[in-house]
């Protein structure tokens, strides 16, 4: 039925990048036998799913929809599909993306972007847009994205879906193509929260192959069933600046609906959040730059034609392998990074990190979890993210500040605008606390 969906819908939704069939039939189809065993299913097995692009699979196309990876096929599962993959999940396909996961819109993937599955002139959002729009579109049960700087709640956001970053290090990275190592964590994308916890508890596990990852903190799915009398939700006055007019009004029914349900409504001010965007763009830009600097021709992917040493060759492989915004970011990163500015900026927005950490630990002693918007607006109309890079950058106030302190943070959606786009909710946690923000989205919902 998914493949169906998929046959109807791709073209139109430019969600997949590529579709795998038949492995999908094979894998479901053993399944079906062990159900005709009468054996029990584990909670992911024999599920149809998407991951997205930046997520390596052993012998099958890992782009990064990224000119300079084409081609590019991992000889190793990154460990969220093995572990996945292990348990009978199955594989309809890989998912269209923001070239390196860098955008708001998916629009600077090298494959075009995704579209929204409620308005197609509007953009599914980035950079998981591709798994968002398939799952939003009924094209995957769910998907699995990354989020560096909101690039899971925000597509979940515009595409009126469930989003998850859980906190950074609880599931593995090994096998995720890195953007900004210190900020990238995995995580689903859904169409309830009891699935998001569901597939929370399945890929948060210890890994040693990645040493920032410890594993879950928490166990998610137990605890949807928690009343929330007597919690409090602290309401972040900073993430309220500015918003639409649309999204302020489901907020405020969405807090509305908090009261009703026992809880009490703290607010609660963190002046740190506006130092987050400067932060967040100075300190992913330098991950990036570094780790992108292993693409030169040699080791992965396309390689220039013609050139005339190894210096050449590089050159020519970077200017035609990248895009105009990974190339920007680039040169940001190396720029903050060098000789000369490295105190001015790279130093500072590291200082600055610690104290926006600093800030969210004390706002979490005044209250159990944050609710507030997940982007400032909808879905934007497609071409809106091509015109001003720094004006685009501005959309990803409201899902940046976790990245930058490793907190769990969800968007669940709440309502929608007066032509009927979603608006999402996000809820932030305290280290570990996945489970208190999903079950305070599986209550709301
Ligand atoms: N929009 C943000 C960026 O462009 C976030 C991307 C992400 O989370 N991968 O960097």
């Amino acid at each position: 039925q998914y493949l169906d969906k998929i046959e109807q819908k791709n073209g139109e939704l430019n969600a997949y990048t590529c579709v795998t069939a038949d492995t999908a039939l094979a894998a479901a189809k053993k399944v079906d036998e062990k159900l005709a065993r009468g054996e029990a299913l584990g909670p992911v097995e024999g599920v149809p799913m998407t991951l997205k692009a930046n997520i390596s699979t052993k012998g099958l196309e890992t782009d990064c929809c990224s000119k300079i990876l084409e081609g590019y096929k991992p000889v190793y599962d990154a460990a969220v599909w093995q572990n996945l993959q292990e348990q009978g999940a199955v594989l309809l396909g890989k998912c269209n993306m923001d070239e390196f996961a860098m955008g708001s819109s998916c629009e600077t993937s090298c494959h075009g972007g995704a579209k929204n599955p409620h308005d197609t002139s509007k953009v599914a959002g980035g950079s998981s847009g591709g798994a968002a729009s398939a799952v939003a579109g009924g094209l995957a049960a769910y998907g699995i994205g990354s989020d560096t700087g909101g690039s899971i709640r925000q597509p979940a956001s515009f595409c009126g879906i469930v989003g998850l970053k859980p906190t950074y290090g609880a599931v593995s990275r090994f096998g995720l193509i890195a953007y900004a190592s210190s900020f990238d964590q995995i995580g689903p994308l859904t169409t309830c929260v009891e699935d998001a916890a569901r597939l929370f508890d399945v890929i948060a596990k210890k890994d040693p192959r990645d040493s920032t990852c410890t594993g879950a903190h928490c166990s998610a799915l137990s605890a949807l069933q928690n009343s929330l009398k007597g919690k409090k939700i602290g309401i972040p006055a900073e993430y309220f600046d500015g918003l639409r007019e649309s999204v302020q009004t489901a907020l405020d029914k969405a807090g509305e609906v908090y009261k009703a349900l026992g809880a009490e409504l703290v607010p609660i001010s963190i002046p740190e959040i506006k130092y987050a965007l400067p932060v967040y763009y100075i300190l992913a830009c330098a991950e990036a730059s570094s780790n992108l600097g292993r693409y030169d021709g040699i080791r992965y992917g396309m390689k220039a034609e013609h050139y005339t040493g190894v210096n050449d060759m590089i050159e020519k492989t970077r200017s035609a392998g990248f895009g105009k915004e990974v190339k920007h970011r680039i040169l940001l990163g190396t720029y903050v990074l060098s000789a000369g500015y490295y105190d001015a900026y790279y130093k500072k927005a590291q200082l600055l990190r610690r104290k926006i950490r600093r800030a969210f630990q004390s706002a979490f002693e005044k209250c159990d979890l944050l609710l507030a918007p997940t982007v400032p607006m909808t879905a934007f109309p497609q071409g809106f993210s091509g015109q001003d890079a720094v004006e685009t950058y501005q959309t990803d106030i409201c899902t940046v500040p976790v990245n930058i302190v490793g907190l769990p943070a969800l968007s669940v959606p709440c309502g929608t605008d007066e032509s009927g786009m979603p608006v999402g909710m996000q809820l932030i946690g305290n280290a570990g606390c996945e489970d208190v923000i999903l079950n305070a989205a599986f209550q709301y919902e």
